[in-house]
């Protein structure tokens, strides 16, 4: 049985996130094997390559595992291991600076890891917090890094003109976190908008629902039907028949009358259950109202339909039993939609076809062509 509107799901936060783990993930796969080159090539030259690097690339690559396989834990372990990052690589500086000859070869031991590194912890920093935390997390980092190279240079031979290059520096730094503030507020927009425009379709498909379901019994309603019919009515030619069978059950107010409402909706339900399994993929069925039922079956002839309308007639009883203990029947009306006829005129069609049956006894199905009885 066909529905009559589809659901959409969309988790835009979600896919936000599990992107900047998936972007993160795969800079440190491609970042480790650098860090094992440098270290089989610098080890010897430089302890801080020597003793940093293997601690600092095993952190890394267990990061890329929580960020692949434990993305619950990709938060904190990112902020704990960032903070620690940044910790190091002040260590790592002031330690070149210290060790460095003079002030100029202390400038260019900076260069390029550690600095670069500040850079890739700022992006890091606004990639897993929020905008504002992001931004004074890196404020505070970018003074304290700051500080670290121009009190260490300050101190080396020739140290005053290398003291301004890191202030120059401590000022890129401040431009850089404001562009990453744009771009991070813009993220947040995007993130926001993609939010709504997902609870926009949400309600939209809501609303179709409520449009075209019946309340009670959860199948395509009146409305939703006669849509059907007119969109089956542009499609039927003598080689693509389309048939409509119209039930309505047989002295149902008894069954209100005697067993309550209660019990009378009970069995529209079964009825309308009934009915969805009884017909094939691509079929509608709908309740047009109290106890009358419509089904819409393409690529169907008047035959075909009268059969499903048989099987339905014998279902419909039985699974009563089945359901509330009570046998209650229908009658039917089969016939062919015609080619552009309008959904009022096949249902007034198929009505009398269904009261004929009604006044032949009930429990019946009675079929006509478009212009006579069969
Ligand atoms: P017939 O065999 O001639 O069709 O007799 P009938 O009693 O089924 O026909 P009638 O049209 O007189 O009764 C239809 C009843 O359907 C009347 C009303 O109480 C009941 N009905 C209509 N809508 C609902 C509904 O949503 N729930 C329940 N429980 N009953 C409904
Ligand atoms: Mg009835
Ligand atoms: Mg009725």
């Amino acid at each position: 049985m066909e529905s009559p509107t589809r659901q959409t799901a969309a988790r835009p936060g979600a896919d936000l996130a599990g992107l900047a783990r998936r972007v993160v993930a795969i800079g440190i796969l491609v970042g480790a094997p650098v860090i094992a080159g440098t270290w089989l090539q610098d080890r010897d030259d430089d302890p801080w390559v020597r003793w940093g690097y293997p601690p600092m690339g095993a952190v890394l690559l267990a990061f890329g595992w929580i960020l692949l396989r434990r993305p619950q834990w990709a938060m904190r372990a990112a902020i704990t291991i960032l903070v620690l990052l940044e910790v190091s690589w002040g260590v790592v500086a002031w330690g070149r600076i210290r060790e460095a000859p003079d002030a100029t070869s202390a400038w260019v031991s900076l260069m390029p890891t550690p600095l670069l590194g500040v850079v890739v912890c700022l992006i890091v920093g606004f990639l897993f917090q929020r905008t504002r935390t992001a931004l004074v997390h890196g404020a505070v980092y970018s003074v304290a890094i700051t500080a670290v190279l121009a009190i260490g240079l300050s101190q080396r031979d020739g140290g005053g003109e290398y003291l301004w290059l890191a202030i120059r520096f401590g000022v890129y730094l401040g431009v850089f976190l404001v562009l990453l503030l744009v771009l991070s507020r813009a993220k947040e927009h995007v993130t926001s908008a993609v939010a709504d425009a997902a609870r926009a379709d949400a309600t939209a498909s809501r609303m179709r629902d409520m449009a075209y379901l019946d309340e009670l019994t959860g199948i395509a309603n009146r409305r939703r039907l006669l849509e059907e019919l007119g969109h089956q009515a542009g499609l039927v030619s003598s080689s693509h028949p389309v048939s409509i069978v119209y039930f309505d059950l047989d002295h149902f107010k008894q069954v209100n009358d005697s067993f309550g409402h209660d019990l009378g909706d009970r069995v529209l339900r079964v009825v309308a259950e009934t009915a969805g399994s009884t017909v094939r993929d691509g079929d509608l069925v709908a309740r047009l109202g109290g106890e009358e039922f419509a089904i819409v079956t393409p690529a169907t002839d008047r035959q075909a339909a009268v059969q499903l309308a048989e099987r339905l007639r014998l279902a419909v009883p039985r699974e009563l039993v089945e359901a509330v203990g009570m046998r209650v029947t229908a009658s039917f009306g089969v016939t062919e939609l015609q080619p552009d006829e309008a959904a009022t005129s096949v249902l007034r069609r198929v009505d009398e076809l269904m009261y004929r049956a009604k006044a032949e006894g009930r429990d019946r199905v009675q079929s006509a062509e478009a212009s006579g009885a069969a």
